[in-house]
């Protein structure tokens, strides 16, 4: 229809998640959508026995075609695979689905649905996103094997310069689209732990997820534009905003040359002060970004999604924190105790307002065993010597003295038991709450170390939900009063020799960055994609200069005039991030 035509001859922007960061141009190719018209024929007896011959067979194949997948593929996105070979392996399955043909006549594909629909429900009606994500795995693996059953092609990657679009993507699919030249992936669902954010982000492929319906705002071979830094897609542009984006491109590919040739310099301003960056993750597959940028340690090992994985298992901690600290030796690895509660829910404890509740270290000095279980993975990690260990939403001077005294119990019971010296790591506190930084000294003498989390100093600071889109236009982490708190601590930090750094994602923030250089901060943790990056911002700028404005900053009224006041300033010594940024 013409109408239609011309709707989708306009320029159209759709927002979703940032996944993976870049920013290119290329052509749509929408790859029809998974969800399938279920054949619910009730079987006759005779039809039975084939129908089971089946699934067999049909099971067979893809255990087949996912074991050849796995050949080529790097241990940390073999685990997608190994997770639906065990589904497929599972015994339960299995008998639920020769069950379900043999004694209710179901069709092959609706009983393989019956018995995977319970898991994925479970699952999708979690209020943890990770969970929900791995729903997202069954339900793909389950398109998956209707698919096998149906003898129907798979969606194949057609053409150059393709950004596929797709309401999602299954694993098989992924790993195909990190071997072929696609240039951008845009999915209508999809969350941050979803397995194809994993593989996507690793194989450094620009992905922007939930955007939403698109079916009838995009076609095969409409230009697109995709930012991954932003989560923004613009579809059919507009020429002048085709030339603009053309010319951002050609600069981000020149600039991330230049960034490669950076790596191996010194993170140092123009006027000689050395700052340290690490990198934040929440997963183990991140460590492969945090090593390719170079960045010097992990400053914030979020533990949370290895106990939604895992539980409290004390030897799977172990393992990973072991393997982990030893891929970034000689550097620092700063691993943080569970920080459930919050919005990181977990079962059984459903409050009126969490985030001033039972979370952090409030809720493992009452659950203290997996506390205690967590410190002891920590402590036989350590063989390195480069651990460090912190606890999470510190709200007074006694969670943090029984933390500790809980601390070295166990690193003495661990030494008598091995009758070795351990390695102790260096105790820390995350600095998040406002009362704390302002009665920082107090704690001094009890601590290695503070990491300021500047996501929630700064929700408790302004009264702002960091989840909620209704009042993000409120939250501001680079508000004079935020600013206020982390001087007190770097003063604070100074006078009673603890190191002090920042690791909440003000610290990936380049307005962030020149503010906390002007406050005297030296380590940042930040977004592992973005070192390199960062560290070119620093190259630029002089300690002399930041400090002057950050003392400037102290005195604004609120968050928008001190950022305006550092993008002029960044405009100045880099012009080329400004624009990839836009109006951040
Ligand atoms: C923070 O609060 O700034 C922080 C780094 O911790 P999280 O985002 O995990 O709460
Ligand atoms: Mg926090």
């Amino acid at each position: 229809m013409a109408l239609e035509r011309n709707n989708r001859e306009k320029e159209l922007l759709l927002k979703g998640l940032p996944i993976a960061p870049g920013l290119v141009i290329g052509k749509a190719l929408v790859w029809k959508h998974k969800k399938i018209k279920l054949n619910r024929r009730i079987l006759p007896p005779e039809e039975r026995a084939k129908e089971l011959e089946h699934f067999h067979r049909t099971r067979n194949l893809m255990l087949g075609e996912l074991e050849k997948l796995k050949r080529n593929l790097p241990p940390r996105i073999t685990r997608f695979v190994d997770f639906q070979i065990a589904v497929l392996k599972d015994s339960e399955f299995i008998k639920d689905v020769e069950y379900l043909i043999k004694e209710k006549g179901r069709t092959a594909e609706y009983a393989v649905y019956e018995a995977i629909e319970d898991r994925i429900n479970e699952l999708l009606k979690s209020e943890i996103e990770y969970y929900r994500d791995r729903a997202k795995e069954l339900e793909t693996l389950y398109y998956d094997f209707v698919s096998y059953l149906r003898n129907e092609e798979k969606r194949e990657v057609i053409g150059s310069d393709v950004v596929i679009f797709a309401d999602d993507i299954t694993i098989e699919e992924s790993i195909r689209i990190v071997n072929s030249d696609v240039k951008a992936v845009v999915l209508q669902e999809g969350g941050k732990t979803s397995h194809a954010a994993i593989i996507l982000r690793d194989y450094r492929i620009p992905a922007v997820f939930g955007v939403g319906d698109f079916s009838d705002k995009v076609t095969n071979g409409d230009v697109v534009i995709i930012n991954g830094w932003k989560g923004e897609v613009i579809i059919n542009p507009s020429k002048p905003t085709l030339e603009r984006f053309k010319e951002l491109v050609a600069k981000y590919n020149e600039e991330a040359k230049g960034l490669v040739e950076i790596k191996d310099l010194p993170t140092i301003t123009t006027d000689g002060r050395g700052i340290t960056l690490m990198a934040n993750i929440d997963l183990p597959e991140e460590i492969t970004l945090v090593l390719e940028e170079g960045a010097h340690g992990i400053g914030l090992f979020r533990t949370e999604l290895l106990f939604y994985e895992y539980g409290d298992d004390e030897e799977k901690q172990e393992e990973i924190y072991r393997e982990i600290c030893s891929k970034v030796y000689p550097f620092p690895c700063i691993i943080r105790a569970f920080d459930l509660g919050g919005d990181k829910v977990i079962k059984g404890y459903r409050e009126k307002n969490p985030f001033l509740g039972l979370r952090g270290i409030r809720l493992l000095l009452e659950e203290e065993e997996r506390f205690r279980k967590q410190i002891r993975a920590v402590l036989k990690a350590n063989e390195e010597g480069n651990i460090k260990f912190m606890i999470p939403m510190v709200t007074t001077l006694w969670e943090v003295k029984r933390s500790r005294a809980i601390f070295h119990e166990e690193a003495e019971k661990l030494s008598e038991a091995r009758s070795v010296e351990i390695k102790l790591p260096d105790f820390g506190i995350m600095v998040e709450v406002p009362s704390v930084a302002l009665t920082i000294k107090a704690f001094a003498e009890y601590i290695d170390f503070a990491s300021i989390g500047t996501n929630d100093l700064t929700q408790y600071t302004l009264a702002v939900d960091r989840r909620n889109t209704r009042v993000s236009y409120l939250f501001h982490h680079t508000h004079p009063a935020v600013l206020k708190l982390i001087k007190m601590v770097v003063q604070a930090g100074r006078e009673y020799s603890f190191r002090v750094g920042v690791c909440g994602e003000i610290s990936s923030d380049p307005v962030g960055i020149v503010l906390l250089l002007g406050l005297g901060i030296t380590e940042l943790s930040l977004t592992p994609s973005l070192v390199l990056q960062t560290k070119k911002l620093i190259r630029r700028i002089a300690i002399e200069d930041v400090e002057k404005l950050a003392e400037k900053a102290l005195n604004l009224a609120d968050g928008e005039e001190v950022t305006r006041m550092i993008m002029d300033y960044i405009r100045e010594k880099a012009p080329d991030i400004v624009e990839k940024y836009g109006n951040f």
